[in-house]
C-alpha cells in the first residue's frame, strides 16, 4: 500500500491502523486511518486522532 509509507503509524485498533501523515499540499499533519485488509481497503484522512480512532472502532469490514 503506497499510502502507508508516508505515514508515521501510532497504533492500531482492530484492522485499523492510525497513522499521522504530512499532507504535502498543506504542509500540514493530518490523521490517517486505514484499513489493513487488503481487500477492504478502506481509509480515511480525520483532522484529530480522536476522531481517527472513533471512525476506526466503528470501521465494520466487510471482508472476513
Ligand atoms: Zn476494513
Amino acid at each position: 500500500m503506497l499510502i502507508m509509507s508516508r505515514i508515521r503509524r501510532l497504533r492500531r485498533t482492530g484492522p485499523v491502523s492510525i497513522g499521522i501523515a504530512r499532507d504535502s499540499r498543506t504542509g500540514r499533519n493530518g490523521v490517517v486511518a486505514a484499513c489493513t485488509n487488503d481487500d477492504c481497503g478502506w481509509s480515511a484522512n480525520f483532522a484529530t486522532q480522536e476522531a481517527a480512532e472513533l471512525a476506526a472502532q466503528d470501521h465494520r469490514c466487510s471482508v472476513r
